[in-house]
């Protein structure tokens, strides 16, 4: 391990800027999923902590919401330079806690920085607007104010971009945060805590509670100081913390699960849709929101496809992410691996074919082979439920009103994409899909200056982009009279 891995690497809950343990004591233990050893614990906190955590916040943000745009900018400009300084130990701890490969958790650390920074441009343009008034003697404004203390609840997959989404706009319109990351992998948002400190942001802007996820989701969602809940994971987390946010009335942001769709036309470009759908499907061994669940293509290319594709996933290296050149690491957890093997005999039961893959990788543990199934049918589980490994089945469609409908039908809208070489078909497909993200003839979109964010069950809200920011601001409308005009 790096010597700045172990620094950034904190066993502890950062609440108004003490490193604290549970008050029982109680730690959770955190294993590499490549081997299933143990790398350290974090505090097993419950709900008085979060209590405390929330307290911190609503303090901070007494004098934080008064700091000016540019402070706030500066600050986080801090954030990036530190961690694009540290981009090795970042994502060396992010692969011991998360087993992608060391390759990917650089992209995902330089992608979280990309966030912070351009949450740091957007802190300086958030703009109010003077409306013209309906009444000759009155002046109206509309102004934009930070919503308050905000709270962020985050996923295994991607630890340390998902919460990069969420507390680099809320620093930059003002808010202060309690954040509750994921229990398998918290060491890449206690990370964020000590580089906060590092860039010199108040104590209690930032604090980080690990522990019991219904105890500390209960008290986010019912303390009334928090004003703002924000999102990553299930659907069906998200709905329980919705109702639970209810009760008092507070915004929510979600990004939630998908079930994206990936369509190739006959006038494709083979190659170029081969390469796309590699990406869009393997990385992250498949553990992603936006990872293709359903390959759609077209008659004529069927069998082109299938060969092709199948031929680049065997080609993939599977093995421990922090050791070699590897191209897919293990799964999250054997759970996850026991899914995947379901989802697989059901298909194979109901008619589906095994290219490539299909089993366990000989490695044992949570490793499980690329793979690829033809002949896949609407009856399979798959065509419903989000896969979350690196199993791709492909669907043959004739029609292009036939894939439209077959890509839109299901409750998820997060991701799609598709290949074609036709313009007009271009236009029609895309506007056709009902999803948040579409990509045309490019497998990987996710970009800081864009929105993200899914329709339907996929969520509400977006992440990233122009629109980001927006989520962490309450609109304020002045009517001032008695001007004697
Ligand atoms: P998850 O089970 O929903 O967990 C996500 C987070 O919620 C974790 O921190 C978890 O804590 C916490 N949690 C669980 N139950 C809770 C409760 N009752 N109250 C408050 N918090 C609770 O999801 P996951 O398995 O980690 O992540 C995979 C899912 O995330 C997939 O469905 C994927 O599609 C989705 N995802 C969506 C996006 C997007 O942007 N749309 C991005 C990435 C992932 P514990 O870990 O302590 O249980």
């Amino acid at each position: 391990m790096l010597a700045k891995t172990k620094h950034y690497m904190k066993q502890a809950n950062l609440v108004g800027g003490e490193w604290i343990k549970a008050d029982s004591g109680d730690v959770i233990k955190v294993t590499n999923p490549a081997n299933g050893l143990e790398i350290g614990t974090v505090p097993s906190s419950g709900k008085a902590e979060t209590k405390r955590a929330i307290a911190a916040a609503d303090a901070a943000f007494d004098s934080f919401k008064n700091t000016t745009a540019n402070e706030r900018a500066n600050m986080l400009r801090r954030m990036y330079e530190i961690m694009m300084d540290n981009v090795d130990p970042l994502a060396e701890l992010l692969t011991m806690e998360q087993g992608k490969p060391l390759v990917e958790a650089r992209g995902e650390i330089t992608i979280g920085a990309s966030y912070i920074l351009w949450f740091a441009e957007e802190a300086r343009r958030v703009y109010g607007n003077v409306v013209p008034s309906p009444w000759a003697d009155r002046r109206m404004m509309v102004t934009k104010e930070p919503v308050g203390v905000i709270a962020a609840i985050t996923p295994w997959n991607f630890p340390s971009s998902m919460l990069a989404r969420k507390i680099g706009p809320a620093i930059a319109a003002g808010c202060t945060s309690v954040v509750k990351p994921a229990s398998q992998t918290p060491y890449s948002a206690l990370a964020w805590g000590a580089i906060a400190e590092e860039a010199g942001l108040p104590p209690g802007v930032i604090n980080i509670v690990t522990g019991k996820a219904s105890e500390i989701g209960g008290e986010i969602t019912k303390n009334p100081a928090v004003k703002k809940v924000t999102f990553t994971g299930s659907t069906e987390v998200g709905k329980i913390l919705i109702r639970q946010c209810a009760s008092t009335v507070k915004k929510v942001s979600m990004e939630l699960g998908g079930n994206a769709p990936f369509i190739v036309f006959n006038d494709a470009d083979i190659d170029r849709a081969v390469e796309g759908a590699i990406a869009a499907k393997y990385r992250n061994s498949g553990q992603t929101c936006v990872c293709t669940n359903r390959f759609y293509v077209q008659s004529r290319v069927y069998k082109q496809f299938v060969e092709k594709f199948a031929a680049a996933a065997a080609k993939l290296r599977v093995g421990p992410s922090l050791e070699g050149n590897n191209d897919q690491g293990p799964l999250i957890d054997e759970a996850s691996v026991e899914k995947v093997e379901e989802l697989v005999a059901d298909a194979v039961k109901r008619g589906g074919t095994i290219v490539t893959g299909g089993k366990r990788h000989s490695l044992g543990g949570n490793f499980y082979e690329p793979t690829v199934i033809s002949d896949a049918k609407p009856r399979m589980r798959f065509s419903k439920e989000e896969i979350f490994g690196p199993v791709a089945p492909i669907y043959k469609f004739t029609k292009e009103e036939d894939a439209i409908r077959l890509a839109n039908d299901t409750e998820f809208g997060l991701a799609s994409y598709f290949y074609t070489q036709d313009l007009g078909r271009a236009y029609r497909v895309m506007e056709g899909l009902n999803y948040g993200l579409v990509g045309v003839n490019e497998g990987v979109i996710t970009t800081p200056e864009a929105p993200f964010g899914g329709h339907k069950e996929s969520g509400l809200g977006s992440e990233g982009g122009a629109e980001g920011i927006h989520e962490y601001l309450d609109t304020k409308y002045v009517c001032i009279g008695g001007l004697g005009l």
